[in-house]
């Protein structure tokens, strides 16, 4: 077995040094437990919090132990009624090619309807987070005009296929280069996207919006999020998803400089984390299930080979190489 370790705290971008490949024995199962070996372990940008020491919603990584997050595989063994091998399932012993973990924890999946992948994407997390924010904190309703930032990644593409899907006005996209924007807008349906690289992300916004904007899905925070604010229609509502514009942020930047807006147009403006709303996790799938496997609700991955790839995967995530999900093929 092969496990990935944190060897130190990444400074800025983590950088090779950051992590340790280890080799291991495979793992015996207890009572109670599975022995799972891992297909596909999903690199996300929360980890990136992990990795750091300060204090945050999710428990920092201990250095020198094996990471962990998503993944999906095949039971190879276990010790429990209800799982037997050859089941596949989803759990939270990622980074690693042999979990053994406890089965209360182990979700079975049915590799029948979807791929397996896809319960770490557009089935699993990070659709679930997509559908989250747009109903239970936006409060999406159609007529509304959408914009997505990070709309080329695994949330993204999800939340504004929905809001398309939905019956909203106008659904813009924002990304980090031209194929993305071609993807976004030839592929997926947005009715306009732009890539912020290209100029000032509030004169490209105010272009691509010119009624301006009910609803933001925020992925990236910092000029995304003035630029939206600025944007924003009176009583736009913000679904504060995540700000991977600072994740690596070795210092504290000045926040936007028009928050005083937030008082005239009345914004809603609020943070969710997907974990709270696990027990939505059944009536999402129900709805999104169907959108995936009938072909409307599109969804792309970007797969790395090889578990001694990860940390080079999580590093490229966070650059910006992925379409889609970003996944690692174990
Ligand atoms: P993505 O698939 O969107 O991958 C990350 C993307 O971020 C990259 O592809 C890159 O795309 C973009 N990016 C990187 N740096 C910057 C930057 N400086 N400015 C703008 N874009 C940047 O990841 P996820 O879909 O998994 O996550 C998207 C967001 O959702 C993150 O902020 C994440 O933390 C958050 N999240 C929050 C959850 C919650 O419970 N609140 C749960 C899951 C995710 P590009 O080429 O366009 O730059």
């Amino acid at each position: 077995a092969t496990e990935v370790r944190l060897a130190k705290r990444p400074h800025g971008l983590p950088a090779h040094t950051d992590f340790s490949i280890v080799d291991t024995d495979v793992p015996s199962p207890a009572a109670g437990q599975l022995l799972v070996r891992n297909e596909f372990i999903s690199v996300d940008p929360y980890m990136r919090g992990r990795m750091s020491e300060a204090k945050s919603y999710a428990e920092p990584y201990e250095l020198g132990k094996a990471m962990y997050g998503g993944a999906a595989g095949e039971v190879i063994e276990s010790t429990v009624d209800g799982f037997a091998p050859g089941d596949k399932v989803v759990h939270q012993l990622g980074w690693r090619t042999h979990a053994v973990v406890d089965a209360k924890h182990v979700a079975k999946v049915d590799a029948e309807l979807a791929p397996l992948s896809s319960y770490l994407g557009v089935l699993g997390m990070t659709g679930l987070t997509a559908w989250v924010g747009l109903h239970e904190i936006a409060h999406f309703s159609p007529d509304d005009t959408v914009f997505v930032s990070g709309a080329a990644g695994a949330v993204g593409t999800v939340a504004g296929q929905l809001a398309k899907l939905k019956g909203a006005k106008r659904v813009i996209g924002s990304a980090g280069s031209a194929e993305k924007v071609r993807f976004l807008t030839e592929d997926l349906g947005f009715d306009a996207a732009f890539n912020y690289k290209d100029g000032p992300v509030a004169a490209q916004l105010a272009e691509a919006a010119p009624d301006g904007i009910d609803v933001y899905f925020d992925n990236v925070g910092g000029e995304h999020l003035e630029a939206a604010i600025e944007a924003a229609n009176v009583h736009a509502r913000f679904a504060v998803c995540g700000m991977i514009s600072t994740y690596n942020d070795t210092q504290a930047v000045p926040g936007p400089r028009n928050l005083m807006k937030i008082v005239g147009k009345r914004l809603h403006i609020q943070g969710f984390l997907v974990s709270d709303h696990g027990a939505k996790q059944p009536e999402f799938v129900a709805e999104v299930a169907p959108l995936v496997t009938g072909g409307q609700l599109k969804y792309s991955e970007t797969v790395v080979d090889g578990i001694r790839n990860a940390p080079q995967a999580f590093i490229d995530l966070l650059g910006g190489a992925n379409t889609g999900k970003m996944l690692v093929r174990v």
